[in-house]
């Protein structure tokens, strides 16, 4: 597998040496060490972009060859309604721990005005652009259109995954229903494809701890402890959710749909979860996921080669919950508590918005515009003024929602794979 033991316990230290290394640096103000870790992070960026290159051949080619495989169209269509109530399901899980949570502990109260203003002419000017940003964001219904490529090569080339996803699912489909001769000859490729995909994760993954510190190192020398300091209560609600979320939702479907030990299954998906922390980004994760779920989960890739690579882009459980938590706290700042009728809008914007958010990094913050365009309707007040209070503290949060959303996707394979097996015990299709 790509992360044994000793693999798994280098990428620890680097990550515990790049945090120590960037506290050092930013809590002693120490310039030149800042500088050595800012000027090392192009070794993380470098090393992202290698491993992001193999996510488009590696979902293409696995998901042509586990349609293909699956032989008949009705089983995709019920794995993939399957997937998709799933997903949706544990995502509205999310949010209302998480405006549970903003409920019990209220992080938006008590906050010191003094703090709130300089945190908000800090950070004005980003916080302004991320709006802009939002405002170019798909809504649900291009999302949905999208998925037709025009082109399909385009779709391939731009890495625009959830059109490439149906493609992939197009052809595999077609692959299924020409003569097997001619069959065996593009599934051969594309298995080839896929190895070859595997391989280059290994590799790649050899060099993962040097990646995982320059990546550390550099947030950490940057970020502002200050900022943690006022957003502490939010930072903390944010965090106890997103654990609770894993403690218990993810441990109950593990336990209860896919039959699994849940620690058994954390303790094999830690690397997936520290990578996911580093890099910040859940399609970056991706290739690791899926070498994960395989080979140390030994979830059958007709299953995995759809089910991750959806996730990773439409699954954002960590995103969701952390957008609900967001948007109270801001609301509790600048117009006081708000009701349950906008808590139930909420729960279904922060669950459509987290589809739209695609998995790379502060792609939450950007879709939290439009959950907090609802809320904030008609008060007048400026979402950017809200997204300027918490942008000094995203990346950390940042780091943590995309963990928990890895792991949402993994458990989403196990579960789903999990249906499946008991479809075929009780008679259903032959597995
Ligand atoms: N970075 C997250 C992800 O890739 C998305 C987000 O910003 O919440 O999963």
């Amino acid at each position: 597998t790509a992360v044994d033991m000793q693999l798994y316990t280098k990428i620890t230290i680097a990550l515990i040496l790049g945090v120590a290394a960037g506290l050092v640096a930013n809590a002693f103000d120490i310039d030149p060490l800042t500088r050595l870790l800012v000027t090392i992070e192009p070794i993380g960026t470098a090393w992202i972009r290698l491993i992001t290159r193999v996510v488009v051949p590696l979902v293409f080619a696995s998901l042509v060859v586990g349609t293909a495989s699956l032989g008949d169209i009705t089983k995709l269509g019920r794995i993939g309604s399957k997937t998709i109530v799933y997903y949706m399901a544990t995502t509205a899980i999310a949010v209302t721990i998480g405006l549970v949570l903003s409920n019990v502990i209220r992080p938006g109260s008590g906050m010191s005005p003094e703090g709130l203003e300089a945190l908000r002419s800090n950070y004005m000017a980003e916080s302004a652009s991320r709006v802009e940003l939002a405002q170019d964001a798909p809504g649900l219904a291009d999302v949905l259109l999208n998925m037709i490529p025009r082109n399909p090569v385009a779709a391939l080339a731009g890495g625009d995954m959830l059109p490439i996803i149906f493609f992939a699912i197009f052809l595999g489909a077609a692959v299924s229903a020409i003569p097997k001769e001619r069959r065996s000859h593009i599934v051969g490729f594309f298995d080839g494809l896929n190895e070859a995909c595997m391989v280059m994760i290994h590799w790649i993954m050899k060099l993962a701890p040097y990646a995982v510190f320059a990546l550390i190192g550099a947030v950490i020398a940057r970020f502002g402890l200050d900022v943690l300091r006022s957003l502490l209560v939010y930072v903390v609600t944010v965090l106890l959710g997103l654990i609770l979320h894993v403690a218990i939702t993810y441990s109950a479907a593990l336990k209860l749909l896919a039959r699994r030990a849940p620690l058994a299954f954390y303790r094999k998906v830690r690397g997936v979860q520290l990578i996911a922390f580093s890099t910040s980004s859940s399609n970056a994760t991706l290739p690791l996921t899926m070498e994960t779920a395989e080979d140390e989960l030994g979830i059958e890739k007709e299953v995995s080669s759809f089910v991750l690579p959806l996730g990773a882009t439409i699954n954002m459980d960590g995103t969701a919950l952390y957008q609900a938590v967001a948007t109270m706290f801001i609301a509790q700042v600048l117009i006081g508590d708000i009701s349950l009728t906008v808590q139930f809008g909420i729960v279904l914007t922060a669950t459509l918005a987290s589809i739209g958010a695609a998995g790379v990094p502060s792609a939450g913050i950007i879709i939290l515009v439009v959950v907090l365009e609802g809320v904030l309707a008609g008060s007048g007040i400026d979402p950017a003024a809200g997204i300027a209070m918490i942008l000094g503290v995203d990346r950390i949060l940042d780091m943590c929602r995309t963990a928990v959303n890895v792991t949402g996707d993994l458990t989403a394979a196990a579960v789903i794979e999990r249906s499946e097996y008991e479809h075929a015990l009780r008679g259903g299709s032959a597995r």
